[in-house]
């Protein structure tokens, strides 16, 4: 029980602060717009995202708490904890963003689109509508966390280094300004890269499946530049691939 409460604690804070985090994101969008999304009517749907993915983080914590325990995972464990910083980052950071490559990818396939289009459904991005994805959605993006932070027995540079990009690919994939990081712009996912994945155009959302690190997709073929692309493009889904709010939560 008391471990119950020390992860929905963790969970409420974690969540406090990515709600911080998209506040001060919001006011560069006000600033520095792409488009315009005065009309935006759909806060109330990503606010049921965001709900979905905060039980799906508490029962991804959950899990790590029981199994780190796992008498199989000591020796691993003592292993990867006596690596250094500059090991540990680098190897967290691309092991957890290529199995979201291959999870996404995966989600695109057509047994997954199904639990994968209510993600491309809105018509508008902001900082807050990455969070919508159907529970299959959560768990195939979600299990290398349980993964990784049980294996390295929740080593703290492993969890900050999870953490940091998962909060960059959410935050920064789906907000309405553009950003341009000098010589990292060629390697680090953009929002106006991202972008281009929530495309109306099948091909065009069927590209660009790279989180953080944009090399899975030059690597594997899949990726589209923004300097490829028009000022404008329509977002979201085509009308036969519309369905119901609850079906597209369902799958
Ligand atoms: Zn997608
Ligand atoms: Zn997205």
């Amino acid at each position: 029980m008391q471990e119950i409460k020390e992860v929905l604690r963790g969970q409420l804070i974690q969540l406090a602060s990515v709600m911080a985090f998209g506040l001060f994101l919001g006011l560069f969008e006000w600033r520095f717009a792409v488009r315009d999304n005065k009309k935006y009517r759909e806060h109330w749907i990503d606010a049921l995202g965001i709900f979905c993915v905060f039980l799906g983080a508490c029962s991804f914590a959950l899990s790590v708490a029981a199994l780190r325990k796992l008498p199989v995972l000591h020796s691993l464990q003592t292993t990867i904890n006596e690596l250094p910083w500059y090991v540990l980052v680098p190897a967290a950071s691309l092991a957890a963003d290529f199995i979201n490559y291959l999870a996404h990818r995966l989600l695109h396939s057509k047994h997954f689109w199904n639990f994968h289009r209510w993600h491309h459904s809105p018509e508008q991005l902001f900082w807050f509508s990455g969070f919508r994805g159907s529970f299959v959605h959560i768990f195939l993006l979600g299990f290398k966390n349980i993964l990784i932070l049980s294996i390295s027995n929740l080593n703290p540079i492993v969890l900050a280094t999870i953490g940091v990009q998962g909060l960059y690919a959410q935050m920064a994939g789906h907000v309405n300004f553009d950003l341009h990081i000098p010589i990292l712009d060629r390697i680090l996912v953009t929002p106006q890269y991202h972008r281009i994945h929530h495309a109306f155009e099948r091909k065009l959302h069927d590209s660009n499946y790279s989180f953080v690190w944009t090399f899975w997709d030059k690597i594997f073929g899949t990726q589209t530049l923004p300097e490829s692309m028009p000022d404008f493009f329509p977002l979201g889904l085509t009308p036969s691939e519309k369905v119901g709010l609850w079906r597209m939560l369902l799958g």
